[in-house]
C-alpha cells in the first residue's frame, strides 16, 4: 500500500492563470487578439475582481492540499503498530513507547520486518 502525496497541479496552474487574467480584465478593459476585439471597461473592475478571487481561492486550496497530509502514518519498528501521526504522542508507540518511523519506506529500512508472503 503506497500512497503518494499529491500537490494539486491542476489547481495551481488554473489559479496562476486566473489571477493574471482578473488583472489583465482590470489593466487592460479592451483587448484584441487573433482579429477578435473585445471591451470590457463597462465592468472591468468587478469582472477581474471576481475571476482575480476566483484564482485566488484556487491558489490556496492548491498550497492547502499540498500542505495537510491527514495520510501520513506512522509505525512502530518494535510492535509493528501503525497510526496516524495524530494519534502517535510525540512521535511515541502508545503501546510500547518506541519512537514511531513514518510508514513510507519503513519496509525498506526495515527489511527484516518485512513479512513473508
Ligand atoms: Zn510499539
Amino acid at each position: 500500500m503506497s500512497k503518494k502525496r499529491k500537490v494539486n497541479i491542476f489547481l495551481l496552474v488554473f489559479g496562476v492563470v486566473n489571477l493574471a487574467w482578473g488583472v489583465m480584465t482590470i489593466l487592460s478593459p479592451t483587448a484584441c487578439w487573433h482579429g477578435y476585439c473585445w471591451d470590457q471597461s463597462a465592468y472591468n473592475i468587478p469582472l477581474g475582481i471576481g475571476i482575480s478571487l476566483l484564482g485566488l481561492v484556487m491558489l490556496l486550496l492548491s498550497c492547502r492540499k499540498g500542505q495537510r497530509d491527514y495520510k501520513k502514518v506512522f509505525i512502530c519498528p518494535h510492535c509493528e503498530t501503525a497510526l496516524p501521526l495524530a494519534e502517535a504522542r510525540d512521535g511515541m508507540c502508545p503501546r510500547c513507547g518506541t519512537p514511531m518511523e513514518p510508514l513510507e519506506g519503513f519496509y525498506e529500512r526495515h527489511p527484516e520486518l518485512k513479512k513473508q508472503a
